[in-house]
Parts: structure tokens; sequence; C-alpha cells
């Protein structure tokens, strides 16, 4: 056996340099004032807004950073079970409002802040979002962090330290325009550069057979390399000490690869290496559609997660000793890894190579090891989303690792082939190669074969993986497959984002339900009291003036805030249907113009990005904003009708979207959006959904109750059904004057009159495709938000609608998701470090 590789090595402790034993901060107030001159070197006087934003940043770190050394330590010390979720994108957001509020530092801050003359709320908005995901799948991820370390589990996350994140969406001339996210501009207070902590990272190359102990053993030689650069930034639990790790890699330039071009005397190709080297952490993809199959996606793939499976291993060797193959026993008791998507998937190969060519372990006991380490969550049933790489392009980038996935592979169809002989069809549909398509690498094949469990994110959807996409391996892996319905941290999404709903709410039951979101339910009776009410239609009005302000700022639009804010925010995307709403928009604008009196006044905003390569849903985007400058600008209309784009849609957009939420629209087609996180937000923050069955709709409705919910649409067998018998979108329209009406206005350039077909793609594609069922459903929507409309009027009845959506919000709390996680899967006990 040969010695572990210790290197970077972690210093070994001694007990007696408690460095962390005696650290007093100062009050906050003074961090400020000593920060504003020795971090920034700025007087008072001479100091910007960003100064003072860098002060209380730099006050609130030395708090967080106390507690995050002795979470190290007692982790060092007790070496517990430790938790890896590894995930391609992390949408965490502004920091420095979000470590305040959990540091219990939020009062004191605004206090101190306030002695010397600033704004808290101006404060935290100086910073940008670090906008390191796409959308729910990334915002899931910085939510589980944030309840792991409330939990107090033994946590950390891995990803990429982008250099670019999203990118910013800007409107100009109702078109979405994307500009660079340069998010680092002015550097980063909450992250820790650790250069100690790097690792080689290897592409390409070829792979030598040598013999080892009178076997065949493989070795990958002359592959390039590529150092990746660990960033730590701090993630504190609300209520607790614990602060754990959020590790994400930079991608630099190995320093022999340059020497070998400056000692040719070539400098600029050494430069240029250089450059393209480190470009694998510099861009976030955005992956709604058509990114799939590019190069540098897998190059950052395989760079994140090799660097942190080392990292882990590194981790593990280093706490104990290991002198022969049964001590790596254990591994599976001291580390769980979960692969947040397919994203990830390649850990299941990297950690074979790992053991086998760098450890020296036998194969099926590495084989052994990693069955009982990985679990995967699926997030999507859509072919078109399930990640492929053809087998020359791996084989090229990662020669050893596809050596690897073809012996897995061999071995798992030998054993399906054992249990269903014969089947050859069956090995066909479950091979991790595909051969039907060109010979494809699936990694969602990889991902199930290589965990010990699978879990879907709501209940419709986990039923759905087992009945559809993974149906053969449910057959073949009994029990694999299971549910962990998706979760949203009450911290961000309530305390942070609504302060007004939370003191309201703890003025009544007290401040338990802060770190145990199960103690909301106890507001349920205060639906019936008169009072509550008042006070929560205040707070609701309070934060819809809020709102109705950033939208007036950012857009130019003034809004009535006593119109029902109808909300409809999340990527654009065709299964999500924002096109069915401004179906709904433009059937309220003919209401109004052909005289129909009474209506309830609403304004309809929209908000989200669209993936810069999907033109449909760009297209979708300027029809919004053509529909808003003809609705918005009618006389007739006044302000019964408005319609608003937010534009750059991100995190801390979100806080301000959510708590100024009438009706919060979810009406994807059923079937199609795997859970959805946007709706439980919504709910937690007093709005009313109107949403499909689908996804988690399904288990909010089951929550508050089919009364204090607007269920409308086709169901999942229905859409099933309906398409198998031959669904025929003009049989709709036909029959329906309303929807023709709107279809005909639209197609014929009412809202586009400088250019009448801009739009007719978008009516052809609903007459003649119509693949997500918007005409099929029209008329159920419309008829829904007409009942919408009237219970709206009815204030006092939608109020006590609302405030039981809060009541009964506790299942969607983040914290239940993990404790469902840790129990079932990782079999790691909260608060047992
Ligand atoms: C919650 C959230 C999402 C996910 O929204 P869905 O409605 O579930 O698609 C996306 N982006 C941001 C910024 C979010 O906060």
């Amino acid at each position: 056996m040969k010695t572990p590789n210790e290197s970077p090595k972690t210093p070994k402790r001694n007990p007696k340099n408690k460095v962390t034993a005696n650290i007093k901060l100062p009050p906050v107030k003074q961090g400020l004032q000593q920060h504003l001159i020795f971090s920034t070197f700025k007087t008072s006087d001479a100091a910007t807004p960003r100064d003072w934003y860098e002060a209380a940043s730099y006050t609130v770190r030395d708090h967080v950073v106390e507690r995050w050394v002795k979470t190290a330590e007692s982790y060092y010390k007790d070496d517990p079970k430790r938790v890896y979720y590894l995930s391609l994108e992390f949408l965490i957001g502004r920091m420095l409002s979000n470590t305040a509020l959990n540091l219990g530092l939020n009062d004191e801050l605004k206090e101190g802040l306030a002695a010397l003359g600033r704004d808290l709320e101006a404060t935290v908005e100086i910073e940008n979002d670090a906008a390191l995901g796409n959308g729910g799948l990334g915002r899931l991820a910085a939510c589980f962090l944030d309840s792991m370390a409330t939990m107090d589990i033994p946590a950390a996350g891995y990803g990429i330290r982008y250099e670019y994140g999203m990118f910013r969406q800007s409107i100009e001339n109702g078109q979405q325009v994307e500009n660079p996210d340069n998010w680092l501009r002015y550097g980063n207070i909450w992250e820790f550069q650790r250069p100690e902590a790097h690792y080689n990272i290897r592409f390409y190359g070829h792979v030598v057979t040598y013999p080892e102990d009178g076997c065949q053993a493989q070795r990958w030689v002359d592959a390039e390399h590529v150092v990746a650069m660990a960033y730590d930034v701090p993630v504190p639990g609300y209520g607790t000490e614990t602060v754990n790790n959020l590790r994400l890699w930079a991608a630099k330039a190995a320093r022999e690869f340059d020497l070998r071009h400056f000692n040719d005397g070539n400098y600029e190709r050494a430069v240029q290496e250089r450059n393209a080297t480190e470009s694998i952490s510099k861009i976030l993809y955005p992956n709604d559609v058509c990114e799939l199959g590019k190069e540098l996606r897998l190059k950052q793939q395989y760079f994140f997660v090799s660097a942190s499976i080392q990292d882990i291993l590194r981790r593990f060797l280093t706490s104990r000793e290991i002198k022969c193959q049964e001590d790596w026993k254990i591994l599976p008791e001291k580390i769980a890894i979960q692969l947040n998507d397919t994203h990830p998937s390649i850990g299941v190969a990297e950690m074979m190579y790992q053991l086998v060519d760098e450890h020296h372990l036998p194969w099926d006991f590495a084989w052994g090891l990693v069955g009982k380490i990985f679990a995967y969550t699926n997030h999507t049933l859509m072919p078109e989303a399930l990640e492929t790489w053809s087998v020359d392009l791996f084989g090229r980038l990662l020669p050893r690792h596809l050596e690897i996935i073809y012996k897995i592979n061999h071995e798992f169809l030998h054993m399906v082939n054992h249990h269903f002989p014969g089947d050859v069809e069956l090995l066909k549909r479950v091979s991790i190669i595909d051969e039907t398509h060109g010979r494809r690498v699936r990694m969602a094949h990889l991902a199930v074969v290589g965990s010990h469990t699978v879990n879907g994110v709501a209940a419709l959807h986990s039923e759905l993986l087992k009945s559809t996409l993974f149906a053969d391996f449910d057959r073949i892996y009994p029990g694999k497959m299971t549910n962990v319905t998706n979760g949203i941290t009450p911290r961000r999404w309530l305390n942070q984002a609504n302060p007004g709903l939370t003191g309201l709410i703890e003025k009544a039951i007290g401040p338990d339900f802060k770190k145990d979101l199960s103690h909301i339910k106890k507001i349920t009776p205060l639906a019936d009291d008169a009072d509550f009410r008042k006070a929560f239609a205040q707070v609701k009005q309070a934060n819809k003036m809020r709102l109705a302000e950033k939208i007036q700022k950012v857009t130019g639009v003034v809004l009535n805030p006593d119109s029902l804010f109808d909300v409809q925010i999340k990527r654009i995307h065709e299964y999500k249907r924002q096109l069915l709403n401004v179906l709904h928009v433009v059937t309220l604008y003919n209401r109004i113009r052909s005289g129909e009196q009474g209506m309830t006044p609403r304004t309809v905003i929209f908000g989200g990005k669209a993936a810069p390569g999907y033109a449909m849903a760009k297209q979708i985007i300027r029809l919004i904003n053509d529909v808003a400058a003809i609705v918005n600008e009618d006389v007739v209309v006044g302000d019964r009708l408005k319609v608003v784009f937010y534009p750059n849609y991100e995190v801390s957009a979100a806080e301000i979207l959510f708590p100024g939420s009438d009706l919060s629209e979810q009406i994807s087609t059923a079937g199609t959006e795997a859970s959805g996180t946007g709706n439980m937000k919504m709910a937690l923050n007093g709005a009313l959904t109107i949403g499909t069955l689908d996804g988690a709709n399904v288990e909010i409705k089951e929550e508050v109750g089919d009364e204090n919910i607007f269920i409308f649409g086709l169901t999942t067998p229905q859409v099933a059904e309906l398409k198998a018998n031959g669904y025929n979108p003009r049989d709709y329209y036909n029959g329906n004057a309303e929807l023709k009406q709107v279809l005909d206005m639209i197609a014929s350039g009412y809202f586009s009159v400088e250019e009448p077909g801009r739009y007719q793609n978008i009516v052809d594609n609903l007459l003649n495709n119509d693949q997500y069922l918007l005409l099929a459903d029209y008329a159920s929507y419309i008829k829904t938000q007409d009942e919408v409309g009237k219970l709206y009027r009815d204030r006092d009845a939608w109020i006590r609608m609302a405030v039981l959506n809060v009541a009964n919000m506790s299942k969607f709390s983040s914290d239940r998701a993990i404790g469902d996680y840790a129990k079932n899967i990782w079999h790691v006990s909260p608060g047992n470090s």
C-alpha cells in the first residue's frame, strides 16, 4: 500500500494552541469606525456609500470568521461524518444582510450605522449579487447550505467560482439585452483565497497499461495540467454557532506548463495558454436550452468535481492513519456526497479513478465504497435537458475516465442480464453508453448506477421518475428511487425579505418560528381574528408600496398599489407558460375595451431571464413588453390594468418581489415543473397561488387545503391522454371566441404595428403544435382567473386565505427537506457533530 499523498497538508493541531480561545470583538459601531479607517483607508467625511458597505461587511465578517474557525476546529477534533453538496450552481445572492441576520447582528448593525448617519437598507443595496446560478436549481443549493448550517450538520458545498455570473439582463426596445455580470469588479469581501489549497486537474493525454503486483494496471499520462485553487465562503447558520464552508474553485494555469514556453522564449504563447486554461472558471453556462454538449462545460464539470474529490479524500486521509485496505472501509461512514443533478455525476468515475489508480485499491473493493457514498438528485424529466456527451469528446478529454465508465457499464449490464436474462432491449435502454444516437455517455445513467439513492424533488416528480424516465432502473434497483420535496430557507425568504410580516407573526406567537418554521402553524386561529387580518393586510400593503416604488424607479411605470399584484417571476421558458399569462392579459384588455365594467384592477408583473440562445423565450419577453407598451398607454384602460416586465430578475430582486405579491402564477403544463420553489416563497409571503397540479403545487394544495388555492387545467394523466389521442389546438381556437380574438390580434400585429409579422411564429406555433397545451388550458385558466378577480374584491376573505397559506408553509422549509436528506439518505443526525 502506497502512503497516501498528504499534500497539501492540513497542519496537525496542537490542542494547547487554541487560537480561538480569547477573541474579543469590539461593539459593532466601533468595528464600523475602525474598519472604515483601517480596511477602506477613508475618513467618514470622505467615505462613499461603497466604503460604508465595505466597513459594514468587514465588521460583520469578523464575527462570522470567529465562529467559522471554531466550527472547523470542532469538526477536526470530533471527526464526524461529513456531507458534501456538489453543485455546478450556487445562487447565493447578497451576503451582508443574510450574514448579519443569521448571526443575530441585524439590530446592532442597523443602530451602529444609524449612529454614524448611515442607513442599513441603502448600505446592503451596494452589494452585487453572487449570481452563480441560473435559477431554481442553484437557489436550492444555496437554501440547503443555509439549512445544513442552521441544523448543525457538518457539511460543505463545492462549486465553481465563476468570474462572470449569470448575465445582467436589461430591456432595450422591449428586448432582452445580455450584459456581462462582472460581480467581482470591486473585489469580494466574503471570500477567502486559499493558495495553499490547490490541486492538479488533468485533461487529454492517454492511458498506458503496466504490470503491478502481477496484474495489469492503468496510468493516465501526458495529460495537460490545470490548477484548481480554493476560495472559501462562510455559511453561517441561524441561531447557532455553526458556520460551514462553501468552497469554490478557480482555474489557474499550472506553472510548469507555462515555463515550457518561457524557456522557448515564446512569452506571448505562454500568456495565451494561461488565459485559455483559466477560462474554465470564467463563465456560468445558461443551461435552459441548446447549451449542452460543449467541451468547456464538460471541462468545468470535471474540473470542479476532481478538485472536490481530491480535497474530500485529502481531508479523510489527514484525519487518520491509513495503513492497509481495511482502513479504507470506514470511508462511507465518514463522507456522503450529494450530486445536485447530473452535472457532477462524473464524480462517480473520478472517485474510482482516485481510489484505484491513485490509491491502488482493488477495483471491486473501491466500487463497494463508491456505492455507499454517492446519492443523486434528479431535477428534470425533459429529454432535452438530460446530459449526454459524445464518446469521442469524452475519450479525448478524459481517456482514463472513459475506460472506467466502460468497465462500470460492463459490470452493470452483466448484473442486469443476470437478473433479466435475454432482455436485449432492456440492456440497450439502461446502458450508460447510448449506442442509438451515435455513441454517447448518458450521465444520468452513470449517476443512477453509481448512487445508493436517487431522489426526485417533489412527490409528483418522484412518482413520474419511477413510472417514466427511470422505470427500468426502478425494476433493476427496487427501493433506490425516493422523494425529497424541495424547500426554501425561511431565514432569507421570510425573516430577511419580509421584516414586516416577520414582526407581526413574532408579536402574535413569539419568536420560535424563526428557528423552527413548524411553529408558524400557531397563527392558524388568527385567520379568524379581524385585528390580525387588518394588521396582516397593512403589512402586505406596505410591501406592495415598497415594490411599486422600486418598479417606478427601474421601469418608470407608476402602479396602483390597490390593484391586485399578479406576479410571475422565474426563468422564461415555454413549459412555464408565461405566454398563457399574456393571453389572459390580452383577454382582460379586450374586455376593458369592449366596455365591460366592474373588473378588479390588476397589475401583472413578469420577471425572468431567457437563455441567450433560446429564441422563443426571448420572443416571449418582447411580446410581454410590446403588450405592456400598448396596454399601459391606453387611456381607456387607465389604472385598471398595468403590465410590467421587471428587468434582471435575481435573488435581491426576488427579495422585494415576493413580499409585494398578491397572486402567485405557477402555471406550468402538468408534468413539466419538477418542483418549483418560487411557489413556496410566494405562499410563505402571503400570496395566493393560481396553479396547475404540477410539481410542488400539488403538495402546497394538500397543506393549505383545496379551498385556499386556485387550481386549474389538465392533470398529468389528462395531458398524456390528450397528446396520445392526437391534440389539435385549432379545435380550441375555433371553439373559444375570446381566445380566437386574442390570437388573431397578436398574429396581425396589433402589439407590433411597426412590424406586423413579428409574432406570427408564436401564434403559428400555438395553432400548429402547442407542445405545452396552452390552448387546451386557456378556458380553465381564464375561468379561474375570473374567480381570483372576484375574490380579491372581498379583501377580508382574501386576507383570511393568505393567512392560512402562511400558516401552512412549514413543510416547505428547507430545514424539513434537509432533515429528510439527513435521515433517509446521508444518515447523519442534525446537531450531532
Ligand atoms: C426561487 C428562485 C428561482 C426559482 O423559481 P421557480 O419559480 O421555482 O422557477 C429562480 N430564480 C431566483 C432568483 C429565485 O429566487
